[in-house]
């Protein structure tokens, strides 16, 4: 084994691609971070919140899973908060946005599913499809027409066709169109809809619900997932969905039924920024500010890119030029971190700016004086 470890990292670090896991330590301006709203780094929220924790069950471990007495009451109030925002008749609450979107889609699938997906969703939704009974083709990148003609050439095969894309995409910073997404849903009755928001919850929308609520789309989404690990700086996923849906899933979702549930202090946690999300918006307005002006720049620099949002990739290419370019930034105390091969395709290695509301206009001045 030991010969095949070694080979397979050589090959590896000779591309390039090799990656080394390191201690992170502020160095600083942090462009690489998912809190958008700076929520992870404020201290006197994060006092605020301790100070409710007094006379409180047990906080650190669900010690079993939600199936056998790990479904404390925390789950029912964060679940309850969820579809009282999203307008849904039910949430259900997963262990990581990773452990949701394996599982979602091998309990719903059977070999009548057909799973029609954006050509660049995440990792973990690829790898739920993998692991599904469905079968599968992606459509061209926010290609409704394509996916329309797909839909159209399968609907009479399946039973039932999930379309799943992400709201805002986590490489590129484009946007999906959810209203096209909403008005195909209603001229294939097959259709059933699943949007990840891990990059729009908390930054979209009047009161954060994230571009679904921004497009005017809510109640329309059939799987409306998101994470709490990002802008609402705590640890999770969720759906808002039908009380079917989720009484279905409790009953079919591996990454559900056989893994412990969260530590209570969590799901506590992420029920208080919930309540406080609409209050943030000062923070998302500073977010919008900043982000119009570094994608703004970079094109008058003549850095083509695809983003409308926070998330916005200076393109280079290949590794090398890309590891290159990063250092450079970083040596300039801009904490930008590249992004390569297998997380994006081959060629389009890039830097990822991942701004947040901690991020001040001069800052960004200095950014695009450096490039
Ligand atoms: C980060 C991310 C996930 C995974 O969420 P975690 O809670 O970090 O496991 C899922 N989907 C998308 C689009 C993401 O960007």
């Amino acid at each position: 084994m030991e010969r095949f470890l070694q080979e397979r990292l050589d090959a590896l670090e000779l591309s390039g691609g090799k990656r080394t896991l390191h201690v992170h330590k502020a160095q600083g301006l942090n462009l690489a971070s998912n809190d958008y709203l700076g929520l992870a780094s404020n201290i006197p929220l994060q006092q605020e919140f301790l100070r409710t924790l007094e006379d409180k069950p047990p906080l650190f471990s669900a010690s079993s899973s939600r199936l056998l007495t790990g479904n404390v009451a925390a789950y029912e109030v964060l679940e309850t908060t969820l579809a009282r925002l999203f307008g849904t008749q039910s949430a259900l609450v997963f262990n990581s946005g990773y452990h949701m979107n394996v599982g979602i889609l091998p309990a719903l699938c059977t070999d009548k599913t057909l799973i029609l997906a954006d050509k660049l969703v995440h990792a973990s939704l690829i790898d739920g499809i993998r692991l599904s009974k469905g079968k599968f083709l992606r459509y061209a990148h926010n290609d409704l027409n394509h996916l329309e003609t797909l839909l159209r050439t399968h609907h009479e095969a399946y039973e039932h066709i999930i379309v799943v894309t992400e709201s805002i995409f986590s490489m590129d910073g484009d946007e999906a169109d959810l209203k096209g997404l909403v008005a195909l849903k209603h001229r294939y009755e097959k259709m059933v809809l699943y949007v990840d928001e891990a990059h729009g919850v908390g930054v979209r929308g009047e009161s954060g619900l994230g571009c679904v609520q921004g497009c005017g789309c809510m109640g329309e989404i059939d799987i409306l997932a998101g994470t709490f690990g990002k802008a609402l700086a705590s640890v999770g996923g969720y759906i808002a969905c039908s009380a079917l849906m989720r009484e279905f899933l409790v009953n079919h979702m591996r990454t559900l039924i056989f893994t412990t549930a969260l530590p209570p202090i969590n799901l506590l946690w992420s029920t208080f920024v919930l309540e406080r999300l609409s209050g943030f918006e000062n923070a998302r307005a500073q977010l919008a500010k900043v982000s119009t002006l570094l994608r703004e720049g970079l094109v008058q620099k003549g850095y083509a890119h695809p983003s409308s949002s926070h998330i916005i990739p200076l393109m280079v290419g290949e590794n090398a030029p890309t590891l290159k370019k990063a250092r450079a930034l970083q040596a300039l105390g801009f904490y930008a971190l590249p992004i390569r091969p297998p997380t994006v395709p081959k060629g389009t290695s890039r830097i990822r700016f991942s701004l947040t509301s901690l991020v001040q206009e001069a800052d960004i001045r200095a950014i695009l004086d450096v490039l």
